[in-house]
């Protein structure tokens, strides 16, 4: 059975990716939003170059949408974001923006940072922009810095921002934890929820939506398939001579067995109780007799032990293409009718039998 326990986490990270790229449209169109007003504000207050600097971020940010818009890369899209914003953060704090207040705006960053990269990233990103807060602060004679900040000033920001910063870090980290644990437990049930406990392939229900599957594609594309419905023979007597617990290890060994035979593509499954039920795509419906009739001679053949005791087992089986039926409901009446065949002729066997065999006595195809 094909197992896909990496498909909902692959299926989470394109859900969290989409909604990260929401937030970042929502959140630029904001930024581009106060960039107006602030700029404005300073354009007013006689400070021109500060307003148009502001208004030039309005580039870039808009510049980085409509990237996003005409690529759909939603990597470059959260790249560009933290870099126009990073610059923008650098820039008020050389500069001081309004009232030496632009460092304030920092404490943007940390929250952002977190949320859009992994935390290593975030870590790495966040502490070069400290480096070039510390070397903005300790240098103020720097080219393109103009501000200065009282010694209080700078203890206070480098102090709120570690702390804002471990926390976000913190907080983010757990997240993710929780994340990954509920995403393994979705899988754990996801998987429990098609598969039979004891032999650990499909159960009846995913096997169901298996069949439902392959007869849409065979109706869409003519593609051929066919089922193998397989019955333990007495096994009530295994049970009764043996306890149940020999039961449950021949139907553990004989699924074991099962998949060695079967190809890649075909799906296993418990039916119910003793009794198992095989989808092979593209199989005509001599191959899937041959496939049969080859598990037949191998289960015929394995030496079946549970506690040093030797277990009797063999299998009958009925086979039937969709070729053969007009619908799923009946392909299932005719393999089963098929099996009832199999067992009326003595178990041990395959049914339908191939004429040219049965003429042959079946060498094939009986035991
Ligand atoms: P036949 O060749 O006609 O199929 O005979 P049979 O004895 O296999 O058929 P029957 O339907 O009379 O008995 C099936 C038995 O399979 C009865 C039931 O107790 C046993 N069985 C069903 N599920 C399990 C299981 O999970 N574990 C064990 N140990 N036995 C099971
Ligand atoms: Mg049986
Ligand atoms: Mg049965």
């Amino acid at each position: 059975m094909p197992n896909s326990p990496s498909s909902g986490q692959l299926a989470a990270g394109e859900r969290e990716d989409a909604q990260v790229s929401r937030l970042l449209t929502w959140l630029s169109a904001t930024a581009i939003a106060f960039l107006v007003g602030i700029g404005t504000k300073a354009w007013f207050a006689g400070h021109t170059t500060h307003a148009w600097v502001l208004w030039s971020f309005i580039g870039l940010i808009a510049l980085n949408m409509l990237y996003f818009a005409s690529t759909g890369n939603r990597a470059r899209q959260k790249a560009g974001m933290i870099i126009i914003v990073g610059l923008l953060f650098t820039y008020l704090i050389a500069s001081g923006g309004e009232n030496n207040t632009g460092p304030l705006w920092f404490y943007v960053f940390p929250p952002l940072l977190f949320y859009l990269t992994d935390l290593k990233t975030g870590t790495a990103v966040l502490l070069f922009c400290y480096l070039i807060a510390v070397v903005v602060f300790q240098f103020p004679g720097l080219p393109l810095v103009s501000a200065e900040y009282s010694m209080d000033f700078k203890i206070r920001f480098f102090a709120a921002l570690t702390f804002e910063s471990i926390f976000c870090f913190v907080l983010e980290a757990s997240r993710l934890k929780a994340r990954n644990e509920l995403l393994a437990l979705a899988e754990t049930h996801e998987h429990a929820a098609r598969t039979d406990e004891l032999t650990g392939l499909a159960n009846r229900r995913e096997m169901q939506n298996r069949l439902t599957m392959e007869f849409s594609r065979y109706q869409r594309s003519g593609h051929h398939f066919s089922i193998a419905l397989i019955d333990l023979d007495l096994f009530k007597q295994i049970n009764d001579q043996f306890g149940h617990d020999a039961g449950d290890d021949v139907l553990r060994e004989f699924a074991a067995l099962m998949r060695t035979v079967i190809r890649q593509a075909d799906v296993a499954a418990r039916w119910g109780g003793e009794e198992f039920l095989v989808l092979l795509p593209d199989t005509s419906l001599l191959q899937a007799l041959t496939l049969a009739e080859r598990l037949r001679s191998q289960v015929a053949r394995h030496p079946f032990r549970f506690r040093d005791q030797s277990l009797p087992v063999t299998i009958s089986a009925g086979v039937c293409s969709i070729a053969k039926a007009p619908s799923l409901d009946d392909l299932l009446k005719q393999a089963d009718l098929n099996l009832y065949n199999a067992k009326e002729s003595g178990r041990n066997r395959i049914a339908p039998r191939v004429r040219s065999q049965e003429n042959e006595s079946s060498p094939i195809l009986s035991p």
